[in-house]
């Protein structure tokens, strides 16, 4: 009787354990089928955390045909991902963002095309997609972002600057980008680095704090005054430049070089109580606004005339200042842009790439930035 009864159980736990090999078995074939599932995804580009949703999600084989698409993976990350916008996902350029799938999302509800949402998320950064996406759908995309510096957030001035001035896109995009339709002064960006193409006019203000990198003194055989300053590579270039000239008959000397907020502040009182306001307005940069304040404008003139623009040493320089990395800034052509007028003196250090590239293309700081420096 016991013995039949130990066997008994014997042979109930050994069923038991059989059943339980099966289950063991299944789940690691389950498991290594997962696994090779998550690794074919994963070798096409996909993350952990999107194969498994697409796994979950029964998509691995529509993912495959895809291939790889780092939106897609990035809507498979996303909570927002929607089914229904699948196919868009896979055909939307990738941009960097932790809006990009909540803005294809809003885009696509807005009834724009896979096509023009690669146009604006292409043209601008995800904060002003997430801005131009709340708006109601809007026309002639094409026509403005056709150029690679046209921004998305401006797209309301640009067709404003266009019905207003009746230019074309492109010269409406670059005014605008220029920032030629606001007020002088009024909401002026914040630069805050020094660099050699930085840009400083009435639409861009330094803070009186700002000075600029490796400031030092111009020695008086290339300045009309002691203790002139400017940046050190740009006072070297300028010393390189009046030695050239030098050799060709032309005695330049530089007149005016860095000046601080406050060296500009006091000579916008001193011509403020002798000619009052308007002259300021017209002939004076308000402090922070003058480019003198970094340490890469000059104002030249020649030793041998009072009337720097019709000398001879003026026409050399015009010929050859791009040679060491000066621009004429504030040229008769460039007045509606710069707002100032025509200044025959004054030149900017930019370096020699710019500077050629403005001479060849005779196009003024502002328009370069615009075109080419500007994002
Ligand atoms: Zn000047």
């Amino acid at each position: 009787m016991s013995m039949k009864r130990k066997f008994k159980l014997k042979s109930g736990a050994l069923k038991v354990l059989k059943i339980l090999g099966v289950i063991i078995a299944i789940c690691l074939v389950v498991l290594i089928v997962y696994r090779m599932n998550i690794n074919t995804l994963k070798e096409l580009g996909y993350s952990e955390k999107a194969a498994n949703k697409i796994l979950f999600s029964s998509k691995k084989a529509e993912v495959v045909l895809v291939g790889k698409s780092k939106t897609l993976n990035k809507a498979f990350e996303s909570e927002e991902y929607k089914e229904k916008n699948f196919t868009s996902y896979s055909k939307i350029k990738y941009h960097k963002g932790q809006n990009l799938i909540k803005n294809i999302n809003t885009l696509i509800k807005k009834g724009y095309n896979n096509e023009e949402i690669n146009i604006i998320l292409a043209h601008g950064t995800d904060k002003d997609v997430t801005t131009f996406s709340k708006k109601n759908k809007v026309r002639y995309l094409e026509e403005f972002y056709s150029y690679p510096f046209a921004k998305i957030r401006n797209y309301e001035r640009y067709v404003k600057y266009m019905n207003e001035s009746r230019e074309d896109e492109e010269t409406s995009v670059i005014y605008v980008n220029m920032d030629l339709d606001k007020e002088n002064y009024k909401n002026p960006i914040k630069v805050k680095e020094f660099s050699y193409d930085m840009l400083v006019n009435k639409h861009r203000v330094l803070s009186s704090k700002f000075i600029p990198d490796q400031l030092v003194k111009i020695s008086t055989k290339y300045a009309s005054e002691k203790n002139l300053k400017g940046n050190k590579v740009a006072v070297l270039s300028a010393e390189k430049m009046i030695d050239a000239a030098k050799k060709e008959g032309q005695n330049l000397i530089i007149n005016s070089a860095y000046r601080s907020y406050k060296d500009q502040a006091e000579i916008v009182d001193t011509y403020q109580k002798l000619y009052g306001d308007s002259y300021i307005e017209k002939y004076v940069l308000r402090p922070g606004f003058s480019e003198h304040q970094t340490g890469l404008g000059f104002d030249i003139g020649s030793k041998d005339s009072k009337i720097f623009i019709e000398s001879s040493a003026y026409k050399w320089m015009e010929s050859n200042c791009h040679k060491f990395g000066f621009i004429h800034r504030f040229k008769t052509t460039y007045e509606d842009i710069t707002g100032i007028k025509s200044e025959a003196w004054h030149y900017r250090y930019v370096g020699k790439k710019i500077a050629k590239y403005c001479y060849n293309n005779d196009m003024s700081l502002e328009e370069y930035y615009a075109r080419k420096i500007d994002k």
